[in-house]
């Protein structure tokens, strides 16, 4: 019977980097996956010549040299730069929110006027809002729900045009019932700069992501379509498994990038997620919008997003793919996607990770397995500080 030093749960980003450099410095690992394919959230799928996020757009960006010279390792990056649209019935606007969507939304040209016209919107707001709550001039408004904030932050056209009806889709729910820590603060530019991100490193892996992780993978075993919890049930023992095939291994330690809450079977209950559906349709064209990202921000339009995969890598082939986003309420079955991080569920999470601390030769990795939101850069630098903990 084969042994791996370890059992690694879930072939995504945070598998895949943990079982690479785990490989790197002489340790056995197997990689298993629920799914049939490797990569994870990350998983893109080459058809017609495109590729395709299958789960989601996902543009790599990052401020930390080390993270970026890391994934330029396995891949080669494009110069692409995110700069999504927003389409608000038929007024079409620049994101992120800069002098292109001011000038768009009040035919104006300077920063001058665009600050002039925001600051006059949310004083008025502002100081209706100390009236209705019988405030004096020098106490504080606090916003007490997402739409104050919003409101207060942007001035009601942006409101209204740009984040009311889109957040609502997002979440399910008015912008009245959602809290106000959602939205922080808004990047507001000054300058005309359609950049999305604003860190100092971007870009679009030429030939897709699935190529990064399979050279991630290199060296370890790998098999799909085996889920965690089949696999241990079947052997019955801690530390070992069976595969569908009937193939027996053992391990000593495991990494789980899955969901922390499914591991424990839901002891203290479900933790709560936001999903997503994507439609996904081959069009016989060759650019259907111009733009591979555009937000529709309005709540008579059903879909939040529309994604035309081959813009990411500047196609040029004779058809294209476009993938309609519906953001939708979790429920058992489906993909978890963003982990709902209120006060309730981290809570809940700091139950389990701490009956996690009991289990010392289980380690928990990844979005899922520490139920926290990490774009890819944070994904591989979680995995990077598990590494030098664990493999130091
Ligand atoms: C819609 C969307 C868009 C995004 N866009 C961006 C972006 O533009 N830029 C960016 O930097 N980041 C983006 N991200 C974040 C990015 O997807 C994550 O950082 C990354 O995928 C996390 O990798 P992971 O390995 O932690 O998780 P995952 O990719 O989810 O991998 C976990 C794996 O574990 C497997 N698994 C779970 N349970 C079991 C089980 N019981 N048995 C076997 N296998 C199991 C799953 O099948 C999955 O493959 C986006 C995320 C979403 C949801």
């Amino acid at each position: 019977m084969k042994h791996y030093d370890y059992l690694v749960v879930g072939a995504g980003l945070f598998g895949a980097v943990f079982s690479h450099e785990a490989v790197s410095r002489g340790r056995s690992c197997l990689v298993i996956d629920k799914r049939d394919h490797i990569a994870g959230n990350i998983f893109t799928k080459n058809v017609d010549g495109i590729n395709v996020h299958v789960y989601g757009a996902h543009i790599f960006h990052t401020s930390d040299k080390r993270i970026w010279e890391y994934v330029n390792r396995f891949a080669e990056f494009n110069n692409y730069v995110n700069s999504p649209i927003a389409a608000y019935h038929d007024e079409t606007y620049n994101l992120p929110f800069n002098m292109n969507t001011f000038s768009r939304m009040w035919n104006i040209r300077t920063p001058e006027e665009a600050e002039k016209i925001i600051e006059s919107q949310r004083n008025e707001y502002i100081a209706g809002m100390k009236k209705e709550r019988g405030l004096s001039d020098d106490e504080e408004f606090v916003p007490a729900n997402l739409e104050e904030q919003a409101i207060s932050l942007a001035g009601r056209d942006i409101y209204e045009k740009l984040i009311k009806e889109y957040t609502e889709k997002q979440w399910g729910r008015p912008c009245t019932e959602l809290p106000a820590f959602i939205i922080k603060r808004l990047p507001f530019r000054f300058i005309y700069d359609n950049n999305y991100f604003n860190d100092r490193y971007q870009g679009i892996p030429v030939g897709g992501y699935t190529g990064i992780v399979e050279k991630l993978l290199e060296g370890a075993d790998v098999r799909t379509g085996e889920n965690y919890f089949d696999v241990m049930n079947s052997a019955g023992t801690c530390h070992e498994g069976v595969l569908s095939d009937g193939e027996r291994f053992t391990f000593s330690k495991l990494l789980f990038t899955g969901q922390i809450d499914e591991f424990y079977g839901y002891k203290f209950g479900p933790l709560q997620y936001r999903s997503v559906r994507f439609e996904t349709e081959k069009l016989d064209t060759d650019n259907f919008q111009g733009n591979a990202v555009v937000n529709y921000t309005s709540k008579d339009v059903p879909w939040t997003r529309i994604i035309e995969h081959k813009h990411f890598e500047f196609g040029k082939q004779p058809v294209t793919i476009i993938s309609r986003e519906y953001s939708s309420e979790w429920e058992p079955g489906a993909e978890p996607y963003y982990p709902v991080n209120d006060e309730k569920n981290n809570a809940l999470y700091e139950k389990y990770r701490n009956l996690s601390e009991s289990d010392k030769d289980v380690m928990f990795g990844g979005r899922l397995g520490l139920y926290k939101y990490y774009d890819m850069d944070k994904d591989i630098m979680a995995a990077l500080d598990l590494v030098a903990k664990e493999l130091a």
